[in-house]
């Protein structure tokens, strides 16, 4: 159980402290306690909690958020990624007047029915009981990666095509060359729109999240974790065309604490610093996140441990699996007790990670925080092996 923390590092109630990878599923890029940021939440509380109302500070991050991602014209609040991966489904069909949708297998877009279908490759079912089974009646599920399949597809039903731009939460895996860009071919050419879900890779994959780093926009961008460095708020952004249901007023948007103004004055604190030190930041975490694998690449190679090891930005997967994991759909029918199992002895050790083995990296992580981790994997490593 987490006591308090401070940076990167969280100390549980008996007094152990963990250099901190899961990092809250991963909103705290800039670590448990960033300075701006809390006293940003500290003067807006002083201003009394004003939620359900209209703040100068929105327009800010709608201004900010519009410097930061590339694609990004008029945005508008949410508190969770559930909640805005639905708005951006209903804008998709509100613009279009379609119905159908298109989903990956293998990708996350939180826990409606509608989406929490095929989270795993190698399944199309509810992921959970208790999910309605009609919900997703409406839903594709295709393999990513399969532009034919998905030119076979797309028709004059189709509102929409959903896809994670990297598929961080399947364990890591950047999009094959060429992907990204023929989805957008594809879309365009089909009057479909293609909402890129950057809940991870918003703010983490670069200041301009994938879109930035692949350089292919999306009509519609989901953002969320990150971009409220801890507290609650989510987004859907575009071009003004795009967002014209939610502009126009013509399609209902709800939600009693959307824009709620202290997950606003942290996420203008966050965007802001950020943007103030993009250029070194991005190119310290990704350097850190480049050396981590390689030191548990060597470790396990040594140890002849069934451990590899995938990254993309500052997000790191580790794979128990006899060979290297290269496709998402490797994935199917891979150890997750033995990954649990490595998890629990890295906490041991004093690393926390996501027990599906993620690892998130902060501007809070130092080189003496990777080293740590880097001799904690030898460790666990001996020991799982023995
Ligand atoms: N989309 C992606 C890609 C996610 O990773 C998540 C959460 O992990 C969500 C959507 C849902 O976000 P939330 O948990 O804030 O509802």
């Amino acid at each position: 159980m987490q006591e308090h923390a401070d940076g990167c590092h969280v100390t549980d109630t008996d007094g152990n402290t963990y250099i901190d990878y899961a990092l809250g599923y991963g909103p705290l890029l800039l670590g448990h306690t960033p300075g701006p940021v809390l006293d940003a939440v500290r003067r807006a509380l002083d201003l009394g909690l004003r939620t359900g109302g209209v703040t100068a500070g929105e327009a800010e991050l709608a201004e900010r958020v519009a410097e930061c991602v590339p694609s990004a014209e008029v945005t508008t609040f949410l508190s969770s990624g559930t909640e805005a991966v639905q708005l951006a489904l209903r804008i998709a069909r509100s613009e279009t007047a379609r119905t159908r949708v298109v989903k990956f297998r293998g990708h996350y877009h939180g826990w409606a029915d509608s989406m929490h279908v095929a989270n795993a490759p190698g399944s199309d079912d509810p992921t959970t009981t208790g999910q309605d089974p009609l919900a997703a009646e409406n839903v594709i599920l295709l393999d990513w990666g399969d532009l034919k399949a998905l030119n076979e597809t797309l028709d004059d039903t189709i509102a929409a095509v959903i896809t994670e731009p990297a598929a961080v939460n399947a364990g890591c895996f950047e999009p094959e060359p060429g992907f990204l860009e023929g989805l957008r071919r594809a879309t365009t050419a089909n009057g479909t729109m293609l909402i890129f879900d950057e809940i991870i890779t918003g703010f983490r994959l670069g200041l301009g999240g994938a879109q930035g780093r692949y350089g292919v926009n999306p009509d519609l961008t989901v953002l969320g974790k990150a971009l409220g460095a801890g507290l609650p708020i989510s987004a859907v952004t575009g071009s003004r065309a795009a967002m014209r249901p939610v502009a126009s007023g013509r399609m209902l948007h709800r939600g009693t604490y959307n824009g709620n103004p202290l997950s606003v004055a942290s996420g203008n604190a966050c965007l802001k610093q950020l943007a103030n030190s993009a250029d070194v930041l991005y190119p310290r975490m990704e350097a850190q996140v480049t050396r981590l694998a390689a030191g548990i690449r060597e470790a396990a190679e040594r140890l002849a441990a069934p451990v590899h090891v995938n990254h993309v930005g500052t997000c790191l997967q580790v794979f128990v699996s006899p060979s290297p994991v290269e496709r998402l759909t490797d994935t199917i029918g891979l150890d997750k007790e033995a990954v649990l199992e490595l998890s629990g002895l890295l906490v041991e050790r004093g690393v926390m990670t996501l027990p599906r083995g993620l690892m998130y990296l902060s501007v809070e992580h130092t080189e003496a925080d990777i080293d740590d981790t880097i001799w904690a994997f030898e460790s666990a490593l001996d020991a799982f092996t023995h």
